[in-house]
Order: structure tokens, then C-alpha cells, then sequence
């Protein structure tokens, strides 16, 4: 991890650092860049720009995770309901993603899986384009047994979960196994939470397993299923890689979908849309958007201007 990695993820951490950055987040164009509004309407606004300017589909997220506070995770289970209710009104995608850790888990398992099935439900409601999903989050490995148990039981119950599995862990392909025949959607991602001892190590290998994944979820047999299969990458190699994979096994572009975080290469991400492929962007929302933003930051030496530029302008991404 470079130290620019660490100072940044030291910010994140800091209370005071996101009390300070939250009081000026109107003027903050770091929050504007990565955060798609402060509350549910704002996010739907700017979903509903992102669809109607450029074809892009969003995936609401309500910042706040690891809460174990029954009002705090009450609080965070109405704004993704109340995110499915503006959604449908607003004619978008029903879908919204969900970190376990902020909707009951860290306060008990029975509450964690109640309040998903409160959400799954207010996302099956009148469900029917097969866009509309409550996909869970993938977080640290002491939670991922869980998550993966809970996207079995909301499918047994018909409702339109999806998960997201991490390439960077050994043991995906074993949790990949049960998706693949089922009509679900599963978000394949890098990974965000390194643990050397679970993990491949390096770059390459962590490569090479996102396309063996990738190489599973086009398969014939997850097409005949009805498996709807979602790359979560800013890799252009990988999706170069997948859109290779994808043509060589008969899957037109409209079968399956790029996601990319909100903000994160969006030239990237309308060249996509030229070239006829679905993308999605993962919207968060809220007012706690210091941590989200500024592990942002991190991902990108590259990035390290905006937070120069966060106090004093206005930034604004795709017009
Ligand atoms: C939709 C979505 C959902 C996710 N959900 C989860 C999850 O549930 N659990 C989890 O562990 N992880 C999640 N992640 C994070 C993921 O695991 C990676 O950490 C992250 O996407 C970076 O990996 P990458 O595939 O983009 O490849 P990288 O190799 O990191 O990046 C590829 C290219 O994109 C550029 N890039 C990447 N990030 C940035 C940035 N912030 N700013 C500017 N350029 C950037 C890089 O510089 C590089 O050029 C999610 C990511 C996405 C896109």
C-alpha cells in the first residue's frame, strides 16, 4: 500500500477530518465528484440525468456502514426505502445496493435479515423489466459467510437479490458455484478489503482470477439459467478481456452489464455506451459522505488534485 493510500484511508478514519469536510460539503466538489447528492430526491435527480443524458443506469447506495445502533440501521433501512419509492415514481430502475454491516448485522443476524427482506420486498414490488435489484455488498471476510447465506435464503423467497463476490479471494469460485444456476445477478469485483492470507497475491494473479470468474459467469450454463452477470471493474484490459469472452459464447451486449463507481472514469464509462454496452454507476447518497469519498481519493494518485480543489470550486462530473 503506498503512502498515499495510507494518509488517505488515516482521513477516512478520522471524526474530525469528516465533521470538519461535511460542514463545507455545499461548496466540496469532492463530494459533488464521487457522491451523487445529499438525500434521496438529489440522488434521484442526478440518476435520472445520468439515464436521460447518456443511457447510463444507477444503482442507489445510502452511505453508512458498520452501524450497530437500532436507530442508526433503522434510519439506513427507510433511505434505501425510501430510494426503491423514488425510484419507481421516477420511471428508473428499481435497484438499490446494500452493505449488510449497515442494515442489521453488526446489531444481530435476525435484524440484518429482516430489514434486507423489508428492502428485497419494496424492490420485487411490481418487479417485472428484470432491472430491478437489491444487490448486497461484498465487505470484510467476517461477514462474507453471512452475505452469502442471506442472498440464498431472499432468492428462495423469489425475491430479486444479487451479490457481489470479491476475484481477489480464493475461495469465490466455491461461492460462485451456487449463483451461477440460479436467476440472480452477481456484481464480480477486484475487491476492496485485502487479506493476504485469504487472497491471491499480486496484481496479476488478482487479474487473472477476475477473467477465470468472469470466464464462469458467461458460461453456457449460467446464460440458460437466466444468470444476469455484472463486471464491476474501471479496467479496460478486463473489459476488453470480457467483451472478447462475451462474443466468442454467443451473449449479446444487452445480456449482461459494466458497473463502475459514480464520479470514477466517467470517459470510460460513456465510451462504453458508445460501443452499445449496459453500464451502470453505484450511487451513493447521504450526508456521511467524508470516508466514501476520500478512499476515493486514495484509489488514484491521480485524484490528489481534487482534494486541493475541494475547498475553494465547484466541480460538477458529466455536465
Ligand atoms: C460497482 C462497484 C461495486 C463495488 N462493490 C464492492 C464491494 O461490494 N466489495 C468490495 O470489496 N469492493 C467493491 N468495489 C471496489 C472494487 O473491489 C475495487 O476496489 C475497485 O473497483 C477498484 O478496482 P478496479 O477493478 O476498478 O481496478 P483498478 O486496477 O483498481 O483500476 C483500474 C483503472 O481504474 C482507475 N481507477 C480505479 N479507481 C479509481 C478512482 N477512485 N479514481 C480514479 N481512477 C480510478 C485506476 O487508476 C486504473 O487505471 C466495487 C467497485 C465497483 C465498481
Amino acid at each position: 500500500m503506498s503512502i498515499f493510500q495510507r494518509t488517505t484511508i488515516a482521513l477516512a478514519r478520522s471524526p474530525a477530518a469528516g465533521r470538519a469536510m461535511r460542514a463545507i460539503a455545499r461548496r466540496s466538489s469532492l463530494a459533488r465528484r464521487f457522491v451523487g447528492g445529499a438525500s434521496v430526491d438529489e440522488a434521484v435527480q442526478t440518476a435520472l440525468r445520468l439515464r436521460q443524458a447518456h443511457g447510463i443506469r444507477a444503482s442507489l447506495f445510502y452511505l453508512g456502514e458498520y452501524v450497530a445502533d437500532p436507530e442508526a440501521i433503522e434510519h439506513n433501512v427507510s433511505q434505501a426505502l425510501a430510494a426503491c419509492r423514488a425510484l419507481r415514481q421516477a420511471g428508473l430502475d428499481v435497484h438499490v445496493s446494500v452493505d449488510p454491516t449497515a442494515i442489521g448485522y453488526m446489531h444481530s443476524d435476525a435484524l440484518g435479515a429482516d430489514n434486507a427482506r423489508r428492502i428485497g420486498l419494496a424492490v420485487q414490488e411490481g418487479a417485472g423489466n428484470g432491472c430491478d435489484w437489491m444487490v448486497l455488498d461484498m465487505e470484510d471476510d467476517g461477514i462474507r459467510e453471512r452475505t452469502c447465506d442471506l442472498h440464498r435464503n431472499l432468492l428462495q423467497s423469489a425475491i430479486p437479490a444479487g451479490l457481489t463476490l470479491q476475484a481477489r479471494r480464493r475461495r469465490t469460485p466455491e461461492d460462485l458455484a451456487f449463483a451461477i444456476g440460479q436467476r440472480t445477478s452477481l456484481r464480480l469485483v477486484k475487491g476492496a478489503f485485502p487479506e493476504r492470507a485469504l487472497d491471491h497475491a499480486g496484481r496479476a494473479r488478482i487479474d487473472q482470477a477476475y477473467l477465470d470468474t468472469a470466464s464462469i459467469m458467461l458460461s453456457r450454463e449460467a446464460r440458460a439459467s437466466g444468470f444476469y452477470p455484472v463486471f464491476g471493474t474501471h479496467d479496460d484490459r478486463l473489459a476488453g478481456a470480457i467483451m472478447d469472452l462475451a462474443r466468442g459464447r454467443g451473449w449479446s451486449a444487452d445480456e449482461f452489464e459494466f458497473e463502475m463507481l459514480y464520479g470514477v472514469r466517467p470517459d470510460w464509462q460513456l465510451a462504453l455506451r458508445g460501443l452499445g454496452y449496459n453500464v451502470r454507476v453505484y450511487l451513493p447518497f447521504g450526508a456521511d459522505w467524508w470516508p466514501y469519498a476520500i478512499r476515493r481519493v486514495g484509489e488514484s494518485p491521480r485524484n490528489a488534485w481534487l482534494l486541493a480543489r475541494s475547498l475553494t470550486s465547484d466541480g460538477r462530473y458529466f455536465g
